[in-house]
């Protein structure tokens, strides 16, 4: 006879609700600490599946990724549109802030 787990009675199925519950509550606070890393592919194969089931059957999570999505695309966009000489502008302004300072009395 096949081994049968305890969980797989059908009288056991409030249990079986409850442990789905549990596990989607866990997943429902590993989540946003983990969408940058998931936008990133910094995760690892199992943390995407997790992540991926978990957006798929929370609204909460998957407006939270999509507006993370939106905000890290427009912030990669700004970059883009950054002048190349920007970096040499600061430095610029900030040796002749640093000159002004030398020449104060
Ligand atoms: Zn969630």
């Amino acid at each position: 006879m096949e081994a049968v787990s305890l969980l797989d009675r059908p009288r056991l199925a409030p249990l079986r609700r409850l442990r789905g519950a549990i596990a989607h509550n866990l997943d429902h606070l590993w989540a946003p600490s983990h969408m940058d890393d998931y936008l990133d592919n910094e995760l690892s194969h199992e943390q995407r599946r997790r992540m991926e089931h978990h957006v798929d059957e929370c609204p909460q999570c998957s407006q939270a990724l999509t507006a993370l999505r939106t905000l890290l695309g427009g912030l990669t966009g700004l970059r883009r549109r950054a002048p190349q000489t920007l970096v040499e502008n600061v430095i610029e302004r900030l040796r002749a802030e640093a000159a002004r300072e030398e020449r104060r009395p």
